[in-house]
């Protein structure tokens, strides 16, 4: 019998119909993982999940507009626009508190304008998202039919690991093994699931933390032990098409799709 694992992005119920940051068609995409969850029942499944505070970096609260005001979910900041002072990282939370978020103002500016630039530097914008996936709020939990499904995988076998991801509040991370300025965070992850017969990877969302995800696994190596489950994840609106150019550039470099009913 062939050893199979899951990676599983993000299966919160934020990402989800209903949820703050809605990827339309994941409740479907969640439908079908759970029903192929119950049926192929992997050796192992890896979870990530995305995990937020409210001042996170890519959150609106997180930035103080010259107006008082805070950006738009779906805008962008470039580190020009800090440098210029369009921008003030941490500014509100400072104001309402009264104190620095960490070290200085003028510290964490400089913090956040290196971020950029490195983030610049990889042929990265920053997006502003609305909050989501807010710790210990309702829609950090796991969207219930896969939550259900993976406690009955887990029951007495202790197969389902899950990986919080996107803690730290002065970077964004798409994917589960790097943040998006580069740091590696979970590179063991990557060589372990490199070691099954079959690694599948399924989840939200495709355009962004599963196709990062994925690119990281390219940069690494081979990847035609991974299969993605391409009616298990679907792209954020308005970035179809950067998914479609991530689903060329997996499949060109050997890379395998498949539906979970294959
Ligand atoms: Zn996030």
């Amino acid at each position: 019998m062939k050893d199979l694992a899951l990676l599983l992005i993000d299966p919160q119920i934020d990402f989800h119909e209903g949820g703050s940051l809605a990827v339309p068609g994941a409740n479907a995409d969640a439908e079908r993982l759970a029903t192929w969850i119950d049926r192929v029942y992997p050796a192992k499944v890896y979870v990530s999940l995305d995990t937020h505070s409210t001042h996170d970096i890519a959150h609106p609260k997180a930035w103080l507009g010259t107006d008082g005001g805070t950006p738009e979910p779906f805008s962008t900041i470039s580190a020009e626009d800090v440098r210029s002072g369009k921008w003030a990282f941490q500014g509100l939370y400072k104001e309402k508190v009264g104190i620095p978020f960490l070290g200085s103002q003028q510290r964490t500016q400089t913090r956040a304008v290196r971020y950029l630039e490195a983030l610049e530097d990889r042929g990265h914008s920053h997006t502003i998202w609305p909050p989501h996936c807010v710790k210990h709020s309702e829609g950090h939990a796991i969207v219930p039919v896969l939550r259900e499904a993976l406690e009955m995988l887990d029951w007495g076998t202790g197969s389902v690991e899950y990986i919080y991801k996107g803690e730290n509040p002065f970077r964004e991370e798409f994917s589960v093994f790097e943040s998006l300025d580069g740091h590696e965070t979970n590179p063991e992850l990557a060589w372990e699931l490199r070691s099954f017969d079959r690694a599948y990877i399924a989840g939200q969302a495709l355009s962004h933390c599963v196709a990062e995800s994925c690119r990281y696994l390219m940069r690494l190596g081979p990847v035609d032990t991974f299969t993605l489950l391409t009616d298990a994840t679907s792209p954020v609106p308005g970035f179809e098409g950067a998914a479609e150019e991530f689903l060329k550039e997996w499949v060109a470099a050997g890379g395998q799709v498949q539906k979970t009913t294959g």
